[in-house]
């Protein structure tokens, strides 16, 4: 947040209208922190492939809202009873450098209760909620933001850039909630599907924990290219993968398939690429129209686990802060990064995102 919109109790936000529609740059009242409630400077967001969505018109929202949910910042002042330690149980203070869940749940509710705080009752997201007078801050591409009652925060280590953390809490955190359902990744032959984001970092982490192989597979020459610097060890193009994972598995398949593509062909080929008694995971698709054919006769006598995955739940966050943390060093995270741009210059920094799948790009107030 600048002086200048300090000093008049202002910050700004970019205010998505709708899509067709350039965003405006409004200033709004920088809000005190109700009971609960962080007040926290934003200092990076990255724009995720569903902000992409929204801006294109393929996923509606409701509007005007404040897009981004990629979001690192700093505290700025606690609410009355606002939480005091982050989800490791480590203290905050002002000044602290965090992210946080891409949605804040209730924990109260049969879904927060029964292990999907994602699907809560009460789920408040991030970056996708309409504004309204007094209520602006809700999004990632503006100066501050205030976090509401039950969102999971992690304070960041010194080591890990802005633009590293950022996506933590949405691809990175899937990822880990994605390997988190697949079962024994150690020793493993994983098959990942689409080498976006979410794919080249699901192959990052499955080499961390100890996949035995990990094949990537992809239409994208580029993808395939960055997925070998995350650490694929095999490579294969779609219609060759169950071939070659007979050749790498003695003909049984895949252990674990992770489906990040949003291809409806490519939740198939990870389902079809799954060996006997293994465990598919489909992640990419969130707009309707997808439609899969499945003979039950297969599901049933090759014994499979389908299943699907949106977001993910706080426990996923620490996983992506401390998996990012220990391989800052040893993974091109660089690789994925599609440049930033400063706030004011967010019609830019959309632009440049679409023309970047594959990449993340930062907007920086
Ligand atoms: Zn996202
Ligand atoms: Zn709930």
């Amino acid at each position: 947040m600048n002086d200048k919109s300090r000093s008049q109790s202002l910050a700004l936000a970019a205010v998505f209208s709708g899509y067709g529609q350039p965003f405006r740059l409004e200033e709004f009242s920088i809000p005190q922190p109700g009971r609960g409630e962080l007040l926290v400077d934003i200092a990076c967001s990255t724009i995720c492939g569903s902000d992409l969505h929204t801006w294109h018109g393929r996923r509606m929202e409701p509007t005007p809202c404040i897009l981004g949910h990629e979001i690192v910042g700093r505290i700025a002042a606690f609410g009355n009873d606002a939480p005091r330690t982050d989800l490791r149980g480590h203290s905050l203070q002002v000044g602290d450098r965090i992210t946080w869940t891409i949605a804040a749940s209730c924990g109260e509710c049969f879904f927060c209760k029964n292990g999907l705080p994602q699907k809560c009752e009460h789920l408040f997201k991030y970056g996708h909620n309409a504004i309204a007078p007094g209520k602006e801050f809700s999004g990632g591409f503006a100066e501050c933001c205030i976090l509401t009652p039950g969102t999971g925060i992690v304070k960041l280590p010194d080591g890990l850039s802005d633009m590293i953390a950022a996506p933590a809490n949405c691809a990175v955190s899937t990822v880990a909630a994605a390997l988190r359902m697949s079962g024994t990744v150690e020793g493993a032959t994983i098959a990942v599907l689409g080498c976006g984001v979410l794919g080249v970092n699901a192959i990052a982490m499955a080499r961390y924990l100890g996949a035995a192989q990990v094949i990537a597979c992809d239409v994208s020459v580029e993808r395939i290219a960055v997925a070998g610097r995350f650490g694929a060890t095999d490579f294969a193009e779609p219609d060759d993968l169950r071939v070659m994972l007979q050749d790498l598995t003695s003909g049984r398949g895949a252990d674990i398939s992770l489906e990040f593509s949003g291809a409806a062909a490519a939740a198939a080929g990870a389902i079809a690429a799954t060996r006997t008694g293994g465990v598919a995971v489909i992640a990419g698709t969130t707009t309707p129209g997808a439609n899969l054919q499945l003979d039950a006769n297969d599901l049933v006598r090759r014994m499979l686990t389908i299943r699907g995955l949106h977001n993910y739940g706080p426990q996923d966050l620490l996983t992506a802060v401390d998996f990012l943390s220990a391989t800052a060093d040893s993974v091109p995270y660089d690789d994925l990064s599609g440049g930033s741009f400063a706030l004011v210059d967010i019609e830019k920094a959309f632009a440049a995102s679409s023309e970047l799948p594959g990449r993340r790009v930062a907007v920086i107030p």
